[in-house]
C-alpha cells in the first residue's frame, strides 16, 4: 500500500516527463522557487557582525526583477506563512521557544557564541523556518522540483534548547518534521556543506534513523563549533546516521567533489531518502576570510548539479552561512546548477590561482580523511 507520500511522488514523477517534453513550453510553470523572508531585516546587530541583513538582501536585489536571469523556470516567493510555535515545537523545547520570544519582547541583546537577538528577531526567525518548511513541502508536494530557501537568520547551529553561531532555532529540522509529520515523509537525507559543522542538526536528529545527515565541515578541532567528528555517527537506533567530513583547510572544488563520489553517493543510493535536502553556506567559498576554504563557485555548481541528479532532479536547498560579497553569484550558481543551465560566472583568475596551487598535502589530507569515514561507517555501508 503506498503511503501517501508515494502517491504524491508517483504522480509528479509524471509530471516530470510531461515537463521534460516541453521545456520551452510558454504555458510551463516555474520548476523552481526562491523562497525569501522579507522580515529578516528586522533582526539585525546593534553593532557590526558578518550575519547581517546585507547577507541576503544583496542576494535578493540580484534575483529581483531580473527576468533575464531568473527565466520562466524560477519564481521569488515572499508570499508564505510563518512557522507557529507548534511547529517549533517538534524540534525545540517550550522554555527555550519561550525564552526567545520574552527576550526579544524585552529589547534583545547580545547573548554570546556570536549570536545577538533584536527587537524583531522572534518574528524573523519563525519566518526563516516557515521559508524553509514551504521549501521542503513544495518538493515533497510536487509543486516544484527544485527549491531554495534564501533565509536567515540561519539554522544550523541551534539545538532543541538553546541558539548558537548566529543561530536561533534550527530551520531545516523544523521543515523536516513538518514533511514528516504533515506529508507522510519517511525518510530525509541532508547534505551540509557550510564551512562550520552542523552541529545543531546532528545533536537533534543524532538518535534519529529518518534523518541521515552528512556535513562536510572544516575540521573542528580547532574551529567553531567544536564538534562534528568522525566518530560521531549518531547513537542507539540513530547510530550509523550522522556522517561528519572533516575537510582540511584549504580544501577546494577537487576535494568536495571526492567527497560527494566516495561517501554521498554512495550513502545516498544504501540508504535512499524520499527526500533530499542540501543546507549551502557560502562560506566554503574560497574568499571568506574567516574561514580559509578553497571552493570556487565551479565546485558548488557541480556539487549542486550532482545532488540534483541524485535526487531525482528533486532537491530543496536552505541557505545557512555565508558572509562574503560573492553572495548573489553563488546563489545564482546554485540555481542555474540545480535547473541544469551552464555555469555562468567564473571568479577572477587572479584571486582563483591561490586555490588552485593550493598543496597537494590538502587532497592527501582528504583522501584520508575520507578513508577514515569510510572505516568507521563500514558496519552500516558498503563503499
Ligand atoms: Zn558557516
Amino acid at each position: 500500500m503506498p503511503t501517501p507520500y508515494n502517491f504524491l511522488n508517483e504522480l509528479f514523477k509524471s509530471h516530470v516527463v510531461i515537463t521534460d517534453v516541453m521545456p520551452s513550453s510558454p504555458r510551463s510553470s516555474p520548476v523552481l522557487s526562491i523562497l525569501y523572508n522579507e522580515n529578516h531585516v528586522i533582526h539585525k546587530p546593534f553593532g557590526t557582525s558578518p550575519e547581517n541583513p546585507e547577507r541576503t538582501t544583496r542576494i535578493f536585489r540580484y534575483f529581483q526583477g531580473k527576468k533575464e536571469v531568473l527565466g520562466e523556470e524560477v519564481e521569488l516567493r515572499v508570499d508564505f506563512p510563518p512557522a507557529t510555535v507548534e511547529d517549533l515545537l517538534r524540534v525545540h523545547q517550550k522554555e527555550y521557544i519561550d525564552f526567545v520570544r520574552s527576550y526579544c519582547l524585552r529589547g534583545g541583546g547580545f547573548l554570546g557564541d556570536s549570536t545577538y537577538f533584536a527587537p524583531g528577531t522572534f518574528d524573523a526567525a519563525l519566518s526563516a523556518a516557515g521559508g524553509a518548511m514551504k521549501a521542503l513541502e513544495m518538493v515533497v508536494t510536487g509543486t516544484r522540483r527544485f527549491t531554495f530557501a534564501l533565509i536567515r537568520p540561519p539554522g544550523h547551529h541551534a539545538k532543541a534548547d538553546t541558539y548558537g553561531g548566529f543561530c536561533i532555532f534550527n530551520n531545516v529540522a523544523v521543515a523536516i518534521r513538518h514533511v514528516q509529520e504533515n506529508f507522510g515523509v519517511e525518510k530525509v537525507m541532508v547534505v551540509d556543506w557550510d564551512a562550520h559543522a552542523a552541529n545543531g542538526t546532528m545533536r537533534i536528529f543524532y538518535e534519529d534513523p529518518t534523518v541521515l545527515l552528512v556535513s562536510l565541515h572544516k575540521d573542528p578541532k580547532e574551529f567553531y563549533p567544536g564538534e562534528g567528528f568522525v566518530h560521531q555517527i549518531g547513537r542507539g537506533k540513530g547510530r550509523g546516521y550522522t556522517v561528519n567530513v572533516e575537510m582540511p583547510e584549504g580544501a577546494g572544488d577537487r576535494e568536495y567533489l571526492m567527497v560527494f563520489e566516495d561517501i554521498i553517493r554512495p550513502v545516498y543510493e544504501q540508504y535512499s531518502p524520499d527526500l533530499l535536502v542540501g543546507c549551502v553556506g557560502f562560506d566554503a567559498h574560497f574568499s571568506e576570510e574567516m574561514t580559509h576554504m578553497g571552493m570556487t563557485s565551479q565546485g558548488y555548481y557541480d556539487l549542486v548539479r550532482g545532488l540534483s541528479e541524485l535526487g531525482g532532479e528533486r532537491l530543496a536547498l536552505v541557505l545557512e552561512g555565508g558572509y562574503n560579497w560573492y553572495n548573489p553569484r553563488l546563489a545564482h550558481t546554485v540555481v542555474n546548477a540545480m535547473l541544469g543551465r551552464p555555469h555562468s560566472f567564473k571568479e577572477d583568475v587572479d584571486i582563483l590561482s591561490s586555490s588552485v596551487t593550493r598543496p597537494e598535502k590538502v587532497y592527501k589530507i582528504t583522501r584520508q580523511k575520507i578513508k577514515e569515514v569510510q572505516d568507521i561507517l563500514d558496519q552500516f555501508y558498503r563503499f
